[in-house]
């Protein structure tokens, strides 16, 4: 077994899961840099603010976040981040796919192999007759060998 690459799976898709968990709590109340970073420790999470705030940007640039200085004098104000509508959109888009992906990858997997309805039509198979012409064509003019 290869070590666990710490690196190559954050950036792969824990990064994303982050996002999640920030579009999630941005939908309950607006959020500051640092309030995310211990919410996400929370969580198991040990993501350094060089890598959050970024972060914060791109979603913000996405138009899902919408950021306000607040506070007193300048060099204590804290920028807070809200929800935006396109946010939320996102967000209901989110919710659904990892509900989705919780029955399929936490719940069934829990469920012993023999013990699950059988599935006569797996996602794949009933994908395949719009792509199973281009499979096949391909199948039949292999590279030319010699
Ligand atoms: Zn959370």
């Amino acid at each position: 077994m290869t070590p666990l690459d710490s690196k190559l799976l954050t950036r792969e898709i824990l990064l994303s899961l982050w996002k999640v968990h920030i579009l999630h709590h941005a939908a309950e109340h607006p959020v500051i840099g640092q309030w995310v970073l211990s919410e996400l420790r929370r969580h198991g999470y040990d993501i350094s603010p060089g890598t959050l705030y970024p972060l914060l940007k791109r979603m913000e640039r996405n138009g899902w976040l919408r950021s306000d200085a607040a506070g007193g004098d300048r060099s204590r104000r804290r920028r807070y981040y809200n929800l935006t509508t396109r946010g939320a959109t996102v967000l209901a888009v989110l919710r659904e796919a990892v509900a989705e992906l919780h029955h399929e990858v936490v719940e069934e997997a829990a469920v012993p192999r023999a013990a699950r309805p059988l599935r006569l039509t797996p996602p794949s198979v009933s994908k395949a007759p719009a792509k199973k012409k281009n499979r096949a064509g391909r199948r039949r003019s292999p590279p030319a060998k010699g």
